[in-house]
């Protein structure tokens, strides 16, 4: 056992656009660090179809093709990446301790970028037809919808681009949401409005999901009539309503906020010296792939410095 166990000044957790990110970054200043890249290498990103807000890419490009690309700088500095799930965690006193499915890390210093994970609705149909008609991923599961009629529950920027796209497969998409205003960017709003094949059902939310083996159908309900109606003929249902931070692992050593976010510092510093979180575990407010990079970056310049005072 004692083999795996590898001392290091930094261990990032999570391997997402803010992870990789410190990855080049720490890799760059000298530091040697260590990519855990977890369940989802190159993270959420990766479902994204069509990225056009990334600057550097006029023509757009996919989440998948982007974070190659990164995973192949950060390969082309020689920086290392390991595909290993962390187990446990403690934060207790430095060296901090990280153990995975692969080994065990002692580290000076750690940057937590283990993003988010989307948010269910908590039916019980939802989670009985995980997979058979209900997805939380358009990307991944909307060739499955060829020529059928599915539906779209969110009115961010995830239901828009996730709708926009289906139309692409899909005969028809509703986008059921319970306001009657998007949260979404205009740009993306104005495009589902304008496409022919999306109707949108306003001010209503899915009450359950139909169907024995597989979805067949959707029970929705006017939040303002309370009328329910009954979409028959629906065989895919993507739930697009947000995400959590995955946080669970860091809860009993680090500050958190009421959503569960890691509360950081303007430096991106946790409530632990020396530990810091970079990226949609610790943003609540943009979670743009732009932004999670940028924290990555910053948080691995301090993790730097921070390692610069402790050898002082
Ligand atoms: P979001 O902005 O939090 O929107 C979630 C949507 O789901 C909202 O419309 C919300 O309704 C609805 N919702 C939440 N809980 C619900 C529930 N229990 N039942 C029914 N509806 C519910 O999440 P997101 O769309 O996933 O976007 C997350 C972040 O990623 C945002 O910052 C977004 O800008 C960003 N993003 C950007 C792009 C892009 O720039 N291309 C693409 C995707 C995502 P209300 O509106 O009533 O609250």
């Amino acid at each position: 056992m004692s083999d795996n166990i590898k001392n290091e000044q930094l261990v990032i957790i999570g391997g997402g656009p803010a992870g990789l990110t410190s990855g080049i970054y720490g890799t760059r200043a000298g530091l040697n660090p260590v990519v855990l890249m977890g369940p989802e290498p190159g993270g959420q990103i990766t479902t994204s179809p069509e990225i056009e807000n990334f600057p550097g890419f006029p023509e757009g490009i996919n989440g998948f093709d982007l974070m190659q690309r990164v995973i192949k700088q950060l390969e082309n500095l020689e920086g290392r990446m390991v595909y290993e799930l962390v187990t446990k965690i403690d934060l207790g006193k430095r060296p901090y301790i990280i153990e995975t499915d692969g080994g065990i890390y002692k580290a000076d210093t750690v940057i937590i970028s283990t993003g988010a994970s989307p948010r269910k609705l908590g039916l019980e149909s939802e989670e009985r037809l995980l997979g058979r008609g209900v997805s939380y991923c358009a990307t991944c599961d909307g060739a499955f919808f060829k020529g059928k009629e599915v539906a779209v529950i969110g009115g961010g920027d995830t239901a828009l681009e996730e709708a926009n796209y289906l139309t692409k497969f899909c005969s028809k998409v509703y986008i059921i949401h319970r306001r009657n205003e998007f949260r979404g960017t205009k740009i993306l709003a104005e495009r589902v409005i304008r496409n022919s094949r999306v109707e949108v059902i306003w001010d209503s939310e899915l009450e359950d999901v139909l169907g024995g083996e597989k979805v067949d159908g959707l029970m929705i309900r006017n939040n303002k009539t309370k009328e329910k109606i009954e979409l028959r003929g629906v065989s895919g249902v993507f739930i697009a309503i947000g995400y959590q931070p995955n946080t669970k692992l860091f809860r009993d050593y680090l500050k958190l906020d009421e959503q569960g976010y890691i509360v950081t510092d303007s430096k991106y510093m946790t409530s632990k010296e020396g530990v810091f979180a970079a990226g949609d575990v610790q943003d609540p407010f943009y979670r743009q792939v732009i932004t999670s990079a940028g924290a990555g970056a910053a948080a691995a310049i301090e993790a730097s410095k921070y390692i610069d005072n402790l050898s002082q």
